[in-house]
């Protein structure tokens, strides 16, 4: 068990957290990132990526991440591969303490923990997971091969996973609660062009079936119109429902709003706590994008770096006055 102190304290390590982290580095504050979980954030469970700046050519989630993260430590940043269990917003120094033990020391901290897969809570689906359940297209779809796969959801996750299920599937169906998709239109029409999907509308899964070897076998159904039951067969099941924000570790010490997500000043990233700065889609229910991620990121770099400026200034002053 170590203790790392630092000038700004990263926890996370998506677009939000590493775009923090660059700044952070080259404003000589020598930042901590630390990964979690999932290090890269949510772009490493997708392929192809072509609304990111700077790229003419369409780019893959995983790859841009490991440039980002190279980027941050070329400047300077320190990677740690430890996920934050508790944490203490008491300050001045803010404490987090990794589930191994290590403890983390901040002047300033950069919440940049991003955001989790929702699941439909429903019967069979985590027990069936990793039997042909499964929340992430990019890291399951080779499995289902030439098998029968749906998809739940009506977003732009959803009609993504549907077509990127199309390399391994002929048949695949999207499941959606109503009808009409929340995807956006250019992903809508790609969805709509592509003989290998079709769409179930105003259908929810009820269950999640299983034949003897234990595998997926159905998908029980209801129409949310007419409330009339059916059962579709298929093998694999992506659901695609959306995310929510991982604010467990933040409940009772920062405001967040009905959602989960993390209150902030409006039009900054500034928490109610004083060197506190929240990035990305742990406070952004809104865009949720990687570049808007990103940009926050960079925004609570430069105000960790101004919080710590004035904080010094002060210092100093009072000093010589005394
Ligand atoms: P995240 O990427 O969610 O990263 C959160 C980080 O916090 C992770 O590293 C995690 O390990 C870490 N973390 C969480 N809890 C802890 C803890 N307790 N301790 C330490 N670390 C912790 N956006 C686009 O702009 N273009 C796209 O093409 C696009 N495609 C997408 C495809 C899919 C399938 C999905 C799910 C999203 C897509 N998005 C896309 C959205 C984009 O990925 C997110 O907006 C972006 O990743 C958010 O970045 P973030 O840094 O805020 O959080
Ligand atoms: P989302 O936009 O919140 O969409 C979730 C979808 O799941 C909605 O269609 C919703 O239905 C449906 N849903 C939610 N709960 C459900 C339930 N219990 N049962 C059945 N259906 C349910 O989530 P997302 O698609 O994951 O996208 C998240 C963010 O990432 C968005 O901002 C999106 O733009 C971004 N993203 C961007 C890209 C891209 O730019 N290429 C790709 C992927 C994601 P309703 O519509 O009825 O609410």
């Amino acid at each position: 068990m170590a203790t790392h102190t630092t000038r700004m304290l990263i926890i996370g390590s998506g677009p939000a957290g590493l775009s923090a982290a660059i700044y952070g580095a080259r404003a000589g504050m020598e930042p901590i990132v630390v990964q979690g979980l999932q290090p890269g954030g949510q772009l490493t469970i997708t392929t192809d990526v072509e609304n990111y700046p700077g790229f003419r050519d369409v780019i893959q989630g995983p790859w841009l991440m490991q440039e980002m993260q190279a980027q941050a430590e070329h400047v300077g940043t320190r990677m740690m591969w430890d996920t934050i269990v508790d944490i203490d917003l008491s300050g001045p120094v803010f404490t987090a303490t990794g589930d191994g033990g290590d403890v983390y020391q901040g002047d300033t901290l950069v919440i940049a923990t991003g955001a989790q897969a929702k699941w439909l809570g429903v019967p069979g689906e985590q027990e069936l997971s990793g039997k042909g359940v499964s929340a992430c297209a990019t890291c399951d779809g080779f499995f289902f091969r030439g098998k029968k796969i749906a998809v739940i959801g009506g977003g732009n996750t959803a009609v993504e996973e549907a077509l990127y299920l199309t390399n391994h599937s002929d048949d695949v169906t999207l499941i959606h609660r109503r009808d009409s998709l929340r995807a956006e239109k250019i992903l809508q029409d790609r969805l709509f062009a592509n003989p290998k999907i079709s769409v179930l509308w105003d259908k929810t899964v009820e269950r999640f079936e299983a034949c003897e070897d234990g595998a997926l076998a159905s998908l029980a159904l209801v129409d949310t119109q007419t409330g009339e039951n059916s059962s579709l067969a298929v093998e694999g099941a992506f659901v695609a429902i959306g995310h929510a924000p991982a604010t467990e570790l933040f409940k009772g010490k920062l405001a967040m709003d009905g959602g989960g997500y993390l209150d902030v000043e409006p039009g900054t990233p500034k928490t109610a706590i004083p060197g506190v700065f929240a990035c990305g889609d742990v406070m952004d229910h809104v865009y949720r994008q990687a570049v808007t991620a990103a940009g926050t990121g960079c925004m609570a770099a430069l105000d960790a770096e101004r919080y710590l400026a004035e904080r010094d200034f002060a210092d100093k002053s009072r000093v010589a006055a005394e």
